[in-house]
Parts: structure tokens; C-alpha cells; sequence
């Protein structure tokens, strides 16, 4: 692209702030993902032995209810035992629920999350009384890794906006610092007393002041 002195201009989508918001994004949905994978691989869920961290029955674990949406259209039978195991970034959910009838432990569902701080993956796994006529369905008793796409977008903003702090924060700081403190805000020097409206020491040009004069 040119301009009207064919002169070549960047796309809008290079231009600074775009491209730095650009290159956040791009970097926070990066370190998202990288955090994901992390706990997926390395969280030791896997080892069942350790005692679960959340472990409940009756009421409460009805009240908790299914930690994934049930494949059926019809309701699953309410949750009797709920349990949870949870570590940084990763945790498991696992849920028993009783027939209709009462006598035994029909539904069971297994829902893995790996993310932080929200889960950006989710893997869950369905049983139920497959050969029941009533409880036929095509849905697969294995969701797979899924994406979670609220996780997503909230722990990309959050990394994206932790990592525009760490780069930008100091220098917008010492920028509010300066123009507080009178002084340049491109180079520091001490503008006490200036009335040129530039910077000696830089050029660049000072913005009035109309309310607040030189603090000491
Ligand atoms: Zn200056």
C-alpha cells in the first residue's frame, strides 16, 4: 500500500499499537496453551492412589451434579457420590450416580480440566447402561480433548495482559513519574522553569501544565 506521495504504508494491521496488541494476544493464546499441555502431561493425576482432595455423598453430591453435560436428552439420574482430585492447573472430577430404581450405580462420568486459571482443555468420559433400549444414544462415551473456549479466551487476556505489564508497565510508570515530576518525559532531564516548550537536552516538545507549576 501507498500513500498519496507513493510512499509505502504499512497495512493497518502492522501499524505499532495494533501489532503490539497483535503480538500479546498471539503470545498470551501461546503461554495458555503451553500451561495446558504442561499440567496435562506433567499434573500426575493419572495416579489414582492419592486421596481425593474433594470427596462427598447424598445431598451434596446431588447438589454438585454432573461435572459435564450428559449425553443423553433425558436427564441422568441425580449425582450420589462426587469426587475430586485437584493439583495446579489440573483437576479431575468424577461423579456416580444410582439408577432410577435405587439399587445400584448406573451412571458414571469422568471429566479431566488442564489449564490455568481457567481450564482450556477438558476431556470427559460417559458410562451408562448401554444395552438399555431406553438409554440408547449416538453420542460417543469419549468427548476426547476438547477445547473450552471460555477458559480460552479469559486465560489468553489474562497472559496477555500480564505480559503487557511486565514490558510496558515500568515505562508508562516512569512516564507518569516524569510528567509529575516536571521533567522531560523522553529523556528525564529537568524542565523547572522552562518556557521554551522543549525539551533542552532532547527537543521534545512539553506539554502545558495550565494547573500545576514546578513542584519542588
Ligand atoms: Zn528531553
Amino acid at each position: 500500500m501507498r500513500n498519496e506521495h507513493g510512499q509505502a504504508i504499512a497495512p493497518w494491521f502492522a501499524t505499532g499499537p495494533v501489532l503490539i496488541v497483535l503480538c500479546l494476544l498471539i503470545t498470551g493464546v501461546l503461554i495458555a496453551s503451553a500451561v495446558a499441555l504442561v499440567t496435562y502431561r506433567y499434573s500426575g493425576l493419572g495416579q489414582r492412589s492419592t486421596a481425593a482432595t474433594v470427596n462427598v455423598f447424598g445431598a451434596e453430591a446431588a447438589a454438585r451434579g454432573w461435572p459435564a453435560r450428559t449425553p443423553h436428552a433425558k436427564p441422568w439420574p441425580n449425582v450420589t457420590q462426587w469426587s475430586e482430585w485437584s493439583v495446579f492447573g489440573a483437576r479431575r472430577r468424577i461423579a456416580w450416580g444410582a439408577a432410577p430404581d435405587g439399587r445400584s450405580t448406573s451412571r458414571q462420568m469422568e471429566s479431566e480440566f488442564y489449564g490455568w486459571p481457567m481450564p482450556v482443555v477438558v476431556h470427559t468420559q460417559f458410562w451408562w447402561p448401554w444395552n438399555d433400549p431406553a438409554w440408547t444414544t449416538a453420542a460417543k462415551p469419549d468427548t476426547g480433548l476438547t477445547l473450552e473456549p471460555v477458559g480460552v479466551i479469559i486465560d489468553t487476556l489474562l497472559f496477555s495482559v500480564a505480559l503487557w505489564l511486565v514490558l510496558f508497565g515500568p515505562g508508562v510508570l516512569r512516564w507518569f513519574w516524569r510528567r509529575h515530576r516536571r521533567r522531560c518525559t523522553e529523556c528525564g532531564y529537568n524542565l523547572t522553569g522552562n518556557v521554551s516548550g522543549r525539551c533542552p537536552e532532547c527537543g521534545t516538545a512539553i506539554e502545558a501544565h495550565p494547573t500545576r507549576d514546578a513542584p519542588s
